[in-house]
């Protein structure tokens, strides 16, 4: 082979030399392991002189680190012929180690007695230590507490990087083992409670090639929850590109759970879970604030155990507890949720009530009512150790609206109006203002009186009479009022609504019909008052019963009435609910012959969708219009469309609160067709309005 190359063998030797001084180490021992031969290269990376070599015993290079058989199986091998293969490593003179990957083989003479041994190496020592730091990265990454998964770089979206290795830890704190996740995603870690934002902020940096630290709730395979500090990096290659990310987690469902904790106990009552002082503050801050954009009033409701430290003192410590314990649980199940309970301490409550209204009587009546429903849960007796134990509570209560009060005046305000409940006698609520007690009051007095009032027939029609453009008498609106012991004849103003709230308007309503109707038969039977109609006011809650026309048919056909003399004066309300149900009504008392008026027209809910189906007979202007006509051409040209409204619906129009002539004049002009008000009369005892009417 070597002849046919255009080199002689001693050129081919002398190349080859070079090539083996430049990259490989040769030596040779003699049969004791001195050495007996030694090329450039071997002598370099030894660092030791040739001469200092030469003679030497090889062991002068171990480096300690191979077990002492290692040699010794290395000659036992050479000598038996074959060539031994391995890695050595040797100690150079300034004390490293290299490592040579080493080929020994034994050389014989012709007597056979073994002349020297020839070890050809390379140096691997770059290579070594390389793969001996990976070992050790390799151990240490299985061996850290800390979960650790690497994935391929790609895809970030759906369905996600797949995941190339994951280590113990993994399979330790998530139950996966790692056949079963290589491949997969690391979503298969979320859950039905992982938050979205902190999911979307890591797609976000993945996408970027960004680092990211982040919290995040994960889960088990077998479901459990944990939370995890999670960072993710992208890892390059040695060119640059990004290849994998590592993701490392630590399990912080501990640290968590502690924080949690901190907050309960930062802000909650540890005895009940209610908010704490605190807690209460701060709602109530924010409250204020509220309220004071809203105009929303709220309020505060400060409840006081009666006698608690008696039963405190007498029972011991543990059973008091236990009764603030249900104490609380009793509050809790009496207030709607949005509503804050709170513990201040001792057997002090406070319950912070939201968004109630904007009319201050109705926020404090919402109060009297969460009053009523604490006292009454206070009723049942406590059971403590197998025996029962009576216990009431005081309430004092203290409104806020948009006047942004003080916190601490708030605070101090329920207290005062809870101990002003003490000194009334305990188990009441007390409110701080006193206005505002005295309008619970009086209205608590007003719903007791109202429902005897029939019962004591402390009811009165009024009577106010209607005319056509002649001024001429045609009828008469029956307006009620209750003549109320001690306090004279009150305005139905101030208890139709009270009526309507407790569905006490049903009895009354049906006086008012019994009444106008009883008057009606009268009018019938007189041929200068047979021609009237008598109007009467039908709350919608009346309207509203499922047997309303079947009522008012029975009362119609009881007195034997003419029913085109009954007029019913129903307000705009009625259109709000249930359009159908409202127009057949109308209907079914359209052909008992008895006529609707809508009422108040014009300041309520209007549409003329449902106006054009709903039989009314007549449109009734409200007063406000009148009033306003003159000065103010808008108020007056609703006048004149609701006229133009009426006219071409072929209703009956009829405008209220007629004061002057001047309006008078200016309706008549407009074409109304019929006029009540006090230019004609004021609403009056029947007796005195039939005297009117004889001489008008
Ligand atoms: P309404 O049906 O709009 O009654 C007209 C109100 O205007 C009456 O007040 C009447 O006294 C008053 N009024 C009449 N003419 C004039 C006037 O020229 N100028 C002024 N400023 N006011 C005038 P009242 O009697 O206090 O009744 C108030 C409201 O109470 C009634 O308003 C009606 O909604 C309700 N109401 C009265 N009686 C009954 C009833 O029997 N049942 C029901 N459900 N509600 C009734
Ligand atoms: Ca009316
Ligand atoms: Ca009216």
């Amino acid at each position: 082979m070597l002849s046919e190359l255009d080199f002689s063998p001693s050129e081919a030797h002398a190349g080859f030399m070079k090539v083996l001084n430049r990259h490989l180490s040769v030596a040779t021992i003699d049969a004791q392991g001195c050495i007996t031969y030694a090329n450039d290269h071997f002598c370099e990376i030894s660092g030791y002189p040739r001469a200092e070599l030469l003679g030497q015993h090889h062991n002068a290079l171990s480096s300690g680190i191979h077990p002492s058989d290692f040699f010794k199986s290395m000659y036992e091998m050479a000598l038996a012929g074959d060539v031994w293969q391995g890695d050595i490593c040797n100690r150079a003179k300034n004390g490293l180690i290299y490592w040579l990957q080493t080929t020994i083989a034994a050389i014989w003479d012709a007597d056979g007695i073994l002349t020297m041994l020839v070890a050809i190496g390379t140096d691997v020592t770059a290579q070594k230590k390389k793969y001996e730091q990976l070992e050790l990265l390799q151990v240490c990454i299985e061996r850290t507490n800390d979960v650790i998964v690497i994935t391929e770089a790609e895809p970030i979206d759906l369905p996600g990087p797949r995941i190339v290795y994951a280590n113990q830890a993994f399979e330790t704190l998530t139950g996966y083992s790692r056949e079963e996740v290589i491949g997969k995603t690391p979503r298969i870690l979320q859950g039905p409670e992982s938050d979205r934002a902190p999911r979307d902020r890591i797609r976000t940096a993945l996408s970027q090639w960004k680092s990211i630290r982040e919290e995040i709730l994960n889960y088990t395979k077998d479901g459990q929850k944990f939370w995890a500090e999670l960072e993710i990096s992208p890892i390059a290659n040695e060119a640059g590109w990004f290849t994998h990310w590592i993701a490392v987690q630590r399990d912080i469902t501990q640290r968590k759970a502690n924080e949690e904790q901190a907050l309960k106990l930062a802000f909650y009552d540890s005895l009940t879970g209610m908010a704490n002082r605190r807690l209460l503050i701060d709602r109530l801050t924010q409250a204020i604030a509220s309220a004071s954009r809203t105009g929303l009033a709220g309020a505060l409701l400060f409840v006081d155990l009666d006698f608690f430290k008696t039963i405190n003192d007498t029972l011991g410590q543990n059973a008091g507890d236990k009764i603030l314990k249900l104490v609380a649980q009793r509050l809790n199940s009496c207030v709607r949720e949005g509503y804050t309970t709170a513990r201040l301490g001792g057997d002090d409550f406070v319950i912070m009530l939201e968004d109630l209204s904007v009319d201050a009587t109705q926020a404090a009546l919402s109060v009297e009512e969460l009053g009523n429903k604490i006292s009454a849960a206070f009723m049942p007796p406590y059971q403590i150790d197998g025996k029962d134990y009576w216990i009431s509570a005081s309430l004092g209560a203290t409104l806020f609206g948009p006047d942004r009060p003080l916190v601490d005046d708030l605070l101090k305000q329920a207290e005062i109006a809870m101990y002003a409940a003490k000194v009334a006698g305990r188990d009441i609520l007390r409110f701080f203002d006193p206005r505002m007690q005295q309008a619970i009051d009086a209205r608590v007095a007003m719903q007791d009186g109202l429902g005897l009032a029939l019962k004591r027939r402390e009811f009165q029609l009024h009577y106010q009479i209607q005319v056509d453009r002649a001024g001429k008498a045609v009828g008469a609106e029956g307006l009620i009022r209750w003549s109320r012991p001690g306090l004279g004849l009150v305005p139905p103003g101030q208890f139709i609504p009270l009526a309507e709230e407790t569905g006490l308007i049903i009895p009354i309503g049906l006086w008012v019909l019994e009444t106008a109707c009883a008057q009606i038969k009268i009018w019938q039977q007189h041929e200068a008052t047979r021609h009237l109609t008598l109007s009467v006011n039908v709350s919608v809650i009346q309207f509203q019963a499922p047997d309303f026309v079947e009522l008012i048919r029975a009362v119609v056909t009881r007195h034997g009435i003419e029913p085109t003399r009954l007029m019913l004066e129903l307000t705009e309300s009625i259109m709000v609910k249930n359009v159908t149900e409202t127009i057949s009504k109308i209907s079914e008392l359209k052909t008992l012959g008895i006529s609707t008026s809508l009422d108040d027209f014009g300041t309520g809910y209007s549409s003329l969708q449902y106006l054009k189906k709903l039989p009314l007979a007549q449109l009734k202007i409200d007063q406000s219009f009148v009033h306003g006509m003159l000065d103010d051409d808008r108020e007056k040209s609703i006048v004149h469309t609701i006229v133009v409204l009426a006219q071409s619906m072929g209703m009956d129009v009829i405008a209220e609160g007629v004061e002057t002539q001047e309006q008078y004049q200016l309706l008549l002009t407009e074409g109304c067709v019929k006029f009540q008000g006090y230019l004609f009369g004021r609403p009056q005892p029947l007796g005195q309005f039939e005297q009117n009417l004889r001489q008008g």
